[in-house]
């Protein structure tokens, strides 16, 4: 538990209180969040880093090929392409965010995490982004079903960019453009929701494509890798 008084004294931590009370989440109020082994600056605006997250750095960590290239596509505060840069200091990435505060915020992470000359970012839709040569594709696009938004825990639905969690009538949007979009040497590493498993394995039926799907530490469906069969 986070405790603000390490952070603010005085009038400031009253307002921190106060705004921690009414339901704005910590990381919020003090700019920050702690995802694997890093610290990240953190602004309204951008998806707070979620731990079962950390699994998909942990698969990105453990597959890339030696001196490999990544793509992390909806990057926001650009938390899984920068662990996975400071665990392997042979990689190289390329970040994209619909979002120009994202992408900024991505990169003054970077720096901040010492992995700024080999990480690089851009503001663009995923619609009509061409990427450089990859290996491979990590994504953790919005995923959320459209309808279930309203229904999410108000900390989430009234604070964080529903921007990056609508994923479209289905929740499966962005898995479809990436999957038909874009090519990389050694597939996709995708976070999925914890129940869509199921889905995203007939996705990849459809385009004769092999889906490997890791839990995370919920015992949740939680990481898939994609492969051309
Ligand atoms: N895991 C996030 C949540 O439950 C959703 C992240 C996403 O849509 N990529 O709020």
């Amino acid at each position: 538990m986070i405790e603000l008084s390490e952070f603010f004294s005085g009038k400031a931590l009253e307002k921190a209180r106060a705004r921690q009370s009414a339901g704005e989440p910590t990381a919020y109020i003090i700019g920050r969040a702690w995802f694997y082994r890093e610290e990240y600056e953190i602004t309204r605006g951008v998806l707070i880093p979620r731990p079962d997250t950390e699994r998909v750095v942990e698969k990105l960590v453990d597959i890339l090929p030696k001196g490999g290239h990544f793509t992390d596509l909806c990057c926001g505060s650009g938390c899984i392409g920068i662990s996975a840069l400071c665990e392997r200091a042979d990689a190289r990435a390329f970040a994209c965010d619909i979002s120009e505060q994202a992408v900024a915020l991505s990169l003054r992470n970077a720096k901040k995490n010492g992995v700024a000359d080999r990480y690089q970012a851009v503001c663009a839709d995923l619609h009509t982004l061409q990427i450089p040569p990859t290996d491979l594709v990590v994504a953790n696009p919005p995923y959320i079903p459209h309808a279930v938004i309203a229904a999410l825990d108000r900390s989430v639905r009234d604070y964080e960019p529903t921007l990056a969690l609508d994923g479209g009538d289905d929740g499966l949007d962005f898995y479809r453009v990436i999957l038909d979009r874009f090519q990389a040497r050694e597939g996709f590493l995708f976070e999925i929701g914890y129940d869509q498993g199921q889905a995203i394995r007939a996705l990849c039926d459809e385009r004769s494509m092999s889906c490997e799907i890791t839990k995370d530490y919920g015992g949740n469906d939680r990481v898939a890798v994609i492969r051309k069969r």
